[in-house]
């Protein structure tokens, strides 16, 4: 009889449900005394916080909310926030962090489309809340929460944050989740075109990529961790589960402010932290005496837009080391890294940065990755030269979008998931963006890259942010618009300037046609608003 048939039995004591919860419960009894989390003059060891986060889930419970529950959060980086991604799902419940930049509307849609039991609120969304739980049939139970980093607004409701954790047991017993496909999160999708779509995420998939991002970022023991990047985006790309994992420090931000981060980073010795090329971006562009007080090493993991490679080069400069990655809210937040290899520390910094600005490979915790054709799935060559779309498989793929069969199916077609971004894949199997399926231009029937004439616009010294969008055109179909700000001592440079340098750079269809000077649309995650730069082109 071979191994396989011996019948060893897979039972409770050695097949458990992955699930992040493990961690904190970990690290409290670990380093009970370690500081959890910083925020402004705040300061939680991990046996606190691993308290209050029993109390919250305790809290929750005696009022009903139990497994399959979903609870949403309208919370900046705050400590809530991070006892949330805890205490939720201790009962089983499902976390929904609503993006908090927002309008009314489209947050009434989510907690109606989530049904969710309750909210918990921060002062500065109140009018916001207000009105979205004014277009509610059903509103659940609002938790108000009084920053007092924030110290203003009106409380949404009576029932306050402290006052429910005082409710709770600090020793509360929690679930272990039942199941490791029980859902742990539910995440909206921007929703450019039509509603957002709501990605759910099992507790299985969540741990995967916790891990994941650790052996990606060997980031050691005890990281002292900054809060640039939204929590509510993706679960932080599952940060507040690794840095727990890990018993490091949340430092928390409220919002992104250059200067702030610059003077946390010097003061708690920040270690890591995480962002959309924008934030490093306005980093860069922070004057030299401010960036010079960085001394110790420092780790910036960049994704949610192709960073340039001039951008990635200025960083490094300053002396944080940039890993960039790539994912998407469907796939947990990051799970492909343009991992690095010692000969090409040799390279110039110019070098360094281009081959950095590739996408990559995936995530040792990501099963699989492949550009292809978008139709036939078959794999491009790998030339560094065609166009295909990036598809994905494995454990920390989504669950699927909620009650929205139709769209799960699509984009599960043919046993992959389909990113909807267009790539090369380069001889060396790293893949690099070349744009999203419908951002690419197309002119005179050659694809353009807009993220290539991007990297062009974002060397020119006056630029201090680009995004190109096709604009339509009677002769060529498309041609490539430019929007840019520039940097403030640059004012005066013109249009034909920026063509001309593009000239030099590029091949002459690729040349903007139109460039305008303005400031670029963004949205909360800092991803550059392209749908609302393709109607202010094409209304030129
Ligand atoms: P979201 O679901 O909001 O996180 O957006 C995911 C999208 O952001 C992807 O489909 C890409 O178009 C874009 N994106 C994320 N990371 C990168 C990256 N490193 N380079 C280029 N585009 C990226």
């Amino acid at each position: 009889m071979s191994i396989f048939e011996q019948g060893l039995p897979r039972a409770a004591v050695n097949h458990i449900a992955l699930s992040p919860l493990s961690f904190i419960e970990r690290t409290a009894s670990v380093y009970p005394e370690r500081t959890a989390i910083i925020h402004g003059s705040l300061r939680r060891t991990w046996k606190e916080t691993y308290q209050r986060c029993r109390r919250l889930a305790s809290a929750l419970a005696a009022r009903g909310i139990g497994r399959g529950d979903t609870v949403a959060v309208m919370l900046p980086n705050t400590p809530q926030m991070i006892e949330a991604h805890f205490g939720v799902p201790m009962i089983g419940a499902v976390l929904n962090t609503l993006n908090v930049r927002l309008d009314a509307e489209a947050i009434a849609f989510m907690l109606q489309h989530g049904e969710a039991k309750v909210l918990i609120t921060d002062r500065e969304f109140h009018d916001v809340i207000h009105a979205a739980l004014g277009m509610l049939d059903h509103p659940p139970l609002v938790v108000d929460v009084d920053d007092p980093e924030y110290g203003e607004g009106q409380a949404v409701s009576p029932l306050d944050y402290e006052a429910l954790l005082a409710e709770g047991d600090p020793e509360f017993a929690w679930q272990w989740p039942q199941d490791e496909w029980d859902a742990i999160s539910l995440n909206y999708t921007s929703g450019t075109t039509g509603n957002p779509k709501g990605v759910v995420y099992h507790h299985r998939g969540a741990y995967l990529n916790a891990l994941g991002n650790q052996m990606t970022w060997s980031m050691g023991q005890h990281p002292v961790y900054l809060w640039t990047l939204p929590m509510f985006h993706c679960n932080g790309w599952c940060y507040p589960w690794t840095v727990t994992a890990l018993a490091g420090t949340h430092v928390c931000l409220r919002r992104v402010d250059p200067q702030k981060i610059l003077t946390l980073i010097r003061e708690h010795q920040v270690s890591h932290l995480c962002g959309a090329p924008i934030v490093l971006n306005a980093l860069i562009n922070m004057p030299e005496s401010a960036k010079a007080s960085i001394d110790h090493p420092v780790h910036a993991m960049v994704a949610g837009a192709a960073p340039p490679a001039k951008v990635i080069g200025a960083v490094e400069e300053m002396g944080i080391k940039v890993t960039h990655v790539y994912g998407l809210t469907e796939v947990y937040g990051p799970v492909t890294v343009c991992a690095w290899h010692e000969e090409w520390n040799e390279l110039t910094l110019d070098e360094r940065a281009r081959i950095k600005s590739r996408q990559g490979v995936r995530y040792p915790t990501l099963e699989g990755v492949m550009v292809a054709d978008p139709k036939t799935l078959e794999p491009v060559p790998r030339d560094g030269l065609t166009i295909g779309e990036i598809f994905m498989r494995g454990n920390t793929v989504m669950k699927g979008y909620l009650k929205n069969p139709t769209a799960t199916e699509e984009s599960f077609a043919g046993g992959w998931f389909h990113t909807g971004d267009l790539a090369v894949w380069h001889p060396d199997g790293y893949v690099e963006i070349r744009d999203r399926l419908k951002d690419i231009i197309i002119s005179g029937g050659e694809n353009i890259s807009t993220i290539e004439v991007e990297g062009v616009l974002y060397r020119h010294p006056a630029v201090l942010e680009a995004a190109v969008v096709a604009r339509a055109d009677e002769r060529w179909g498309e041609t490539p618009c430019a929007f840019i700000t520039l940097k403030g001592e640059h004012a005066a440079v013109e249009a034909q300037e920026i063509m001309n340098f593009c000239r030099e750079h590029l091949a002459g269809f690729k040349v903007p046609r139109t460039v305008v000077f303005t400031e670029l649309p963004k949205t909360s995650t800092g991803k550059i608003q392209k749908f609302v730069l393709r109607d202010w082109a094409n209304a030129l």
